[in-house]
């Protein structure tokens, strides 16, 4: 095949998850563009943080964590977070010289026939020995189906698209989702819109007192399981449940955070339940989350009967050469942290032809 480039490892996406990867690929002594490429899509650094909507300040984010080898010092709590991070990713690619390559969109991952894997891109194709998944989840928002939906006249969007309070401006707006996206674009719409419902699937789940190690350690175990059963996993944030801050607390006193259920079907003006109640609405926004970005490793057929890929560490069970890093588990920036380490340790082993650690 012509044009192929050999290396011993590909790491796609650049977010905190593949440059943790990168920064610990480098570390053990793979150089850049020679033993490893780093692939993003994007148009600059950032990772899923450079499209955050504007009012989400850097105040605003709760447990963001450095990268591995340079703190984010001095960052002002009111810039918006995508901005600081951004600023602050880039500076980490050029101090530890990553190289990033971008933008590369990667299309397929798919068997090699040598024992390694193609790696094809909208940049021509690599051959590589291991592989380090780490694209997240922004690029893929979920969006649930209701009836009625294409009859809506008003208009439909979801978090990812989210442009900030301003734009619902007199408007009603109905937010479907019970996490923490949910939440803050009720709080913040809430004092320009005309009116604001909010409706979960399920009663959300409000946590008292702060968001400790134990309980960090235990939402992860929960993901960790599924995963390693083979279930499509949730997100780490989603089983965290919701901190009863002041701003929460506010909300629920004022009656923003009021929460009804699920509606049943959408009209072509709202919204409406079983028992024909009905509300008005000029917007729905669907804040219903995001699923991981691995359509591209479909050729591989890494997916199990249980929906998901099953997984041992960041190790995918099936096929030892491929690593998820950001995935389900460590969909958190503490998680991507270690899952990089983690990923490039068995990475080495493997290339060096030494046995795997058990998971
Ligand atoms: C609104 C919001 C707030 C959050 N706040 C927090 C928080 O406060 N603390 C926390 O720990 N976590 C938070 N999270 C979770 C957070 O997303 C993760 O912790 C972490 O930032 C994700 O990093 P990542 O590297 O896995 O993914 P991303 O940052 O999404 O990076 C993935 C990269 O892969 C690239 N990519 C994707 N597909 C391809 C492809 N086919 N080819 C090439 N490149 C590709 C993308 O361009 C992107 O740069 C939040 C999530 C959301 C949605």
């Amino acid at each position: 095949m012509s044009n192929v480039r050999e290396v011993d490892v590909v790491v796609i996406g650049a977010g905190q998850a593949g440059l943790s990867s990168a920064y610990h690929l480098r570390r053990t002594g793979f150089v850049p563009d020679r033993d490893f490429v780093v692939l993003d899509h994007s148009p600059g650094p950032g990772g899923a943080w450079r499209f955050r909507w504007p009012s989400l300040t850097y105040g605003k984010v709760h447990g963001m964590h450095a990268l591995p080898g340079m703190e984010l010092t001095g960052a002002d709590p009111a810039r918006p977070s995508a901005e600081v991070i951004t600023e602050y990713f880039d500076r980490y690619e050029q101090t530890f010289d990553l190289r990033i390559r971008r933008p590369v969109d990667v299309r397929a991952v798919r068997e090699a026939g040598d024992g390694r894997l193609l790696v094809e891109t909208s940049d021509g194709s690599w051959s590589t020995r291991a592989l380090i998944n780490a694209t997240g989840t922004w690029d893929r928002p979920f969006w649930p189906r209701y009836p009625g939906q294409e009859t809506f006249r008003g208009r439909q969007l979801h978090t990812a698209q989210y442009p900030g309070p301003e734009a619902f401006a007199g408007q009603r707006v109905v937010v479907v989702g019970g996490g923490a996206s949910g939440t803050q674009h009720l709080l913040e719409i809430a004092p320009y819109a005309a009116a604001t419902t909010w409706v979960t699937r399920r009663p959300p789940v409000f946590r008292e007192g702060p968001f400790d190690e134990e309980a960090g350690r235990s939402a992860v175990a929960l993901v960790e399981e599924r995963v390693r059963q083979g279930l499509p996993p949730r997100s780490v944030v989603s089983v965290t449940g919701l901190p009863l801050n002041d701003a929460i607390r506010r909300g629920i006193a004022e009656g923003v955070l009021d929460r009804q259920p699920m509606f049943d079907r959408i009209i072509p003006d709202g919204v409406e339940w079983r028992d024909g109640r009905r509300v008005a609405a000029d917007v729905i926004l669907w804040a219903t989350g995001f699923r991981p970005v691995v359509d591209h490793l479909a050729p591989l057929r890494l997916r199990g009967p249980g929906g998901g890929i099953r997984l041992e560490g960041t190790r995918v069970a099936a096929d030892p050469r491929i690593h998820l890093v950001g995935y389900g588990p460590s969909a958190s920036t503490i998680g991507a942290n270690r899952a990089g380490r983690a990923a490039v340790r068995d990475i080495r082993r493997l290339l060096a032809d030494e046995p795997l650690a058990a998971a």
